[in-house]
């Protein structure tokens, strides 16, 4: 799809930066450009919620993205050269992975980096492989097929898309890498948590950066449903709690209390849990759990996952508050 900016408020401040231009111009503009690199505010940018549906729809378009399969080759290729149109450098980080059926996996890591020379960063996630089985399905004779995966690794993708995007149009002094996992649902159902995660395991022990460099990380997983509820994951609050709790004070500043449930649910092992366990950073999960006793909802893991339950106002909700906080973060107002 083609990108256009037709937001009235940036044209608006377009006029303002054009009016404090002329402001600007004689004495004081000499004086501007000796701004330090790290005093420079950008202001946050409006997520448009329609074109991160648009970027789940795409990869729903190359079909089911069980690693190894035919839609996940040609769903790697649009990733990776999406991101370079975003103006990202992006590694490939190929690996090999036995499943607990006992599958080899080819698996890529797709990593898109923005200031790779800037040593203050954070860390975004989300899984970009589908489950290959519904084993969650009602009906028992399509549990061995694979799931679209529209919420279930779509939509963090897609969130992360338009973010990546947006940090192309309006870039920050700040480094921002953003991790697509590969290989992170193809675990057992009964448990078993080293099962899942298998692309970021191998992260975790073969980073591509320094730890010390990493502030903290984000992950996002199933982001897109109507009606999410991201209660406080277990792990996120044990481990990094201080920036759960600050993304969540800044989500109810911007009336998101509705999505962003001031309560703390189960744990849950996702790949924020080996990134922190072999890594050693903190990284909070924002992740859906619509249901009084914090279950995933009527669509995981089933044939149900797909974009009829994508919603553009959770999809907005979750990249909104994302957004302000990789800027405020840039902008030290956080
Ligand atoms: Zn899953």
């Amino acid at each position: 799809m083609k990108h256009k900016n037709t937001n009235p408020i940036f044209f608006i401040f377009l006029l303002l930066l054009l009016f404090s231009a002329c402001e600007n111009e004689g004495s004081n503009q000499s004086k501007k450009m000796l701004v330090p690199q790290e005093n420079i505010k950008v202001r946050i940018p409006k997520f448009d919620g329609q074109s991160a549906k648009d970027f789940i729809a795409k990869q729903l378009s190359f079909g089911t993205r069980v690693t190894s399969s035919e839609g996940h080759q040609k769903c790697k290729e649009w990733l990776v050269a999406t991101f370079k149109s975003f103006g990202a450098e992006v590694i490939e980080q190929d690996f090999t992975a036995t499943t607990y059926t006992n599958v080899k996996l080819n698996g890529t890591n797709i990593i898109a980096r923005y200031k790779p020379n800037v040593k203050e960063r954070l860390l975004l996630g989300a899984h970009w492989d589908t489950r290959p089985f519904a084993d969650k399905d009602p009906d028992t004779t399509k549990q061995n097929l694979p799931i679209l995966g529209a919420d279930d690794g779509g939509s963090g993708v897609g969130v992360l898309l338009e973010i990546a995007r947006l940090l192309n149009e309006n870039p920050i002094p700040m480094g921002v890498d953003i991790i697509l996992f590969d290989a992170e649902d193809y675990g057992n159902a009964n448990g078993e948590p080293e099962t899942y995660g298998l692309g970021s395991q191998y992260w975790a022990k073969n980073p591509h950066l320094k730890k010390e460099d990493v502030k903290y990380g984000i992950l996002l997983d199933m982001v897109g449903a109507k009606g999410a509820k991201f209660s406080k994951e277990g792990f996120s609050v044990q481990n990094a709690g201080v920036q759960t709790n600050k993304i969540w004070n800044l989500a109810k500043s911007m009336n998101k209390q509705n999505y962003f449930i001031d309560k703390t649910g189960g744990a849950v092992t996702d790949d924020h849990y080996f990134v922190m366990k072999y890594f050693g950073v903190p990284m909070l999960d924002i992740i859906n759990r619509p249901t009084d006793d914090f279950g995933f909802g009527d669509h995981w893991h089933t044939h149900d996952d797909n974009m009829d339950i994508i919603d553009v106002k959770t999809l907005e909700a979750v990249g909104q508050v994302v957004l302000a906080t990789i800027y405020k973060e840039s902008n030290k107002e956080f």
